[in-house]
């Protein structure tokens, strides 16, 4: 029981933002009705050309919150965006989006989360099965999973930003970076998420500071694209 319960948790916490996308995407009607795929050639072409994935199609889930998902693994791949992040960003801001979670592919991150998550099973049923009271093992199976699921979200947002870097190098125009995370800011104070709150830092992947060093990150891009460029052209004069 306590074993179940740790995993149940531990795997809940971890996950959950991809639960409620999932339950969402089945319990709304209007999501599946309306839902209907990118399929342009260009956006599929350039996301082949600058990180060798090819996608026949960008599934489009219709909801009001903003995000991009990665599912699948090699050999089968599924980009997922948002109707809704189509509706808020430009070609270039959707291009980094495009290419940030084309990166989550190519870099195996879905199977490298899998297995982080595997790996914290193993310890915590270890201590668990040192427990030998009942309403103990079920207290410390919930106080691991609280402790464990931190921890975790700490080592993947490392992938996030990972393949934000992995997006950096190979976007068009690193401006779009810039601006899209002056979105994102705005729209998170906007709602009211509580950006600074260390609840908010311990137990989400996704947060308000990842903005801050994206745009920190794209005008460092900026400044040394522009450098490579002039170094060019003064060897060629
Ligand atoms: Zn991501």
């Amino acid at each position: 029981m306590k074993y179940f319960l740790f995993a149940i948790t531990f795997l809940f916490i971890a996950n959950r933002g991809v639960i409620y996308a999932f339950v969402e995407g089945l319990f709304n009607k209007k999501v599946k009705r309306r839902t209907h795929d990118i399929t342009d050639k260009r956006i599929l072409t350039l996301i082949q050309k600058k990180t060798g994935l090819t996608l026949s199609k960008i599934l489009l889930f219709d909801t009001d919150k903003v995000w991009g998902m990665m599912a699948g693994f090699p050999p089968k791949p599924y980009m997922i965006i948002t109707t809704d992040a189509l509706k808020r960003f430009d070609k270039d801001e959707m291009e980094w989006i495009y290419l940030h979670e084309a990166g989550h592919y190519v870099l195996w991150h879905n199977l490298k989360m899998a297995l982080l998550q595997i790996f914290f099973l193993i310890p915590s049923f270890v201590i668990l099965s040192r427990v030998s009271n009942f309403s103990s093992g079920l207290f410390f199976a919930i106080l691991l999973s609280i402790s464990f699921s931190v921890v975790y979200f700490q080592l993947a947002r490392l992938f996030e930003y990972e393949a934000s870097n992995f997006a950096l190098k190979r976007i068009s125009n690193p401006e779009g970076i810039i601006t899209l995370a002056e979105k994102a800011k705005k729209w998170w104070r906007q709602r009211g998420v509580a950006e600074k709150s260390l609840f908010h830092k311990l137990f989400n992947t996704w947060i308000y500071d990842i903005y801050v060093n994206l745009a920190k990150n794209a005008q460092e891009e900026i400044h040394r694209r522009s450098g490579k460029s002039s170094t060019t052209s003064a060897g060629i004069l």
